[in-house]
């Protein structure tokens, strides 16, 4: 579980998170869904504290990531974080994206590294593009390494921030579709997307940010057909 207590954001005088208080159950999917400047990507990166939070406390598990003495560099192994625009290395194989973390960070043996990086990358369906370079492959399978990747730093925990708004429309049902997958493997996720049916049907929890608070969350068949704010309404009106 990863339980946001409370979390205040500014940056400068600009306060983008208003006393977030929001529990991620382990084993489940979370949806974060809101308009654009809502503060969804600045709440999932206070998870792997890509932000600090200005006040309040970001727990995995037991542990207060957040509190003074956390060793992030250890933190961020547990939690792996899948960006819009893949941020592979360019110059590497996709198996040397893969090897790479494993072997700097875990200090994995390069066969160790070898081996589960290619059964993360035959899991994305890729197993036979290993000794391409990203910008020879697609959009969708560059997106799918970067999952690879994460997933082979063996995280408690997977961020997704619109893993798939940078894709042409038909590349993004083979990343739903890897998600979707490791999301019925009882990944702990949390999903910032724009993607409404997948919301719909692989979350088990939709919250909905609005200028920076949190206005509602619940069960994606309540939180869909029976929103109970104006804002929520009219900003699902916009998007379904
Ligand atoms: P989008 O859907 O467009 O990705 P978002 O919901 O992810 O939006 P955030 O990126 O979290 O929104 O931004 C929330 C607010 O915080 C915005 O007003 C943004 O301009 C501001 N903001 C985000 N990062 C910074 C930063 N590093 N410095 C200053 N302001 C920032
Ligand atoms: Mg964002």
């Amino acid at each position: 579980t990863v339980r946001f207590e409370h979390i205040d954001k500014s940056f400068g005088d600009h306060q983008v998170l208003h006393d977030i208080v929001l529990a991620a159950p382990g084993g489940a999917t979370t949806c974060v869904v809101g308009p654009s400047g809502s503060g969804k990507s600045t709440l999932l990166r206070c998870a792997n504290l890509l932000e600090v939070p200005s006040a309040g406390r970001v727990l995995i598990g037991e542990e207060a990531i957040t509190d003074p003495g956390a060793d992030v560099d250890r933190i961020r192994t547990r939690v792996g974080m899948v960006f819009q625009n893949f941020h592979l290395f360019p110059h590497h194989t996709v198996l040397h994206n893969v090897t790479l973390a494993q072997q700097k960070v875990l200090g994995r043996s390069r066969d160790e590294a070898v081996r589960i990086a290619r059964s993360h990358l035959a899991s994305v369906g890729l197993a036979r593009l290993e000794d391409r370079r990203p910008e020879q492959l697609s959009g969708g399978q560059q997106q799918r390494v970067a999952i690879a990747r994460a997933l082979a730093m063996d995280p408690e925990v997977m961020l997704f921030d619109e893993a798939t708004s940078a894709l042409d429309p038909e590349l993004v049902k083979g990343v739903l579709a890897v998600m979707r997958d490791l999301a019925g493997r009882g990944m702990t996720m949390i999903v910032v997307t724009h993607e409404m049916r997948f919301a719909r049907e692989v979350a088990q929890q939709v919250v909905f940010l609005d200028q920076g608070r949190l206005l509602e969350s619940a069960h994606p068949t309540e939180f869909f057909d029976s929103p109970r704010t104006d804002r929520l309404r009219s900003f699902l009106k916009q998007v379904l």
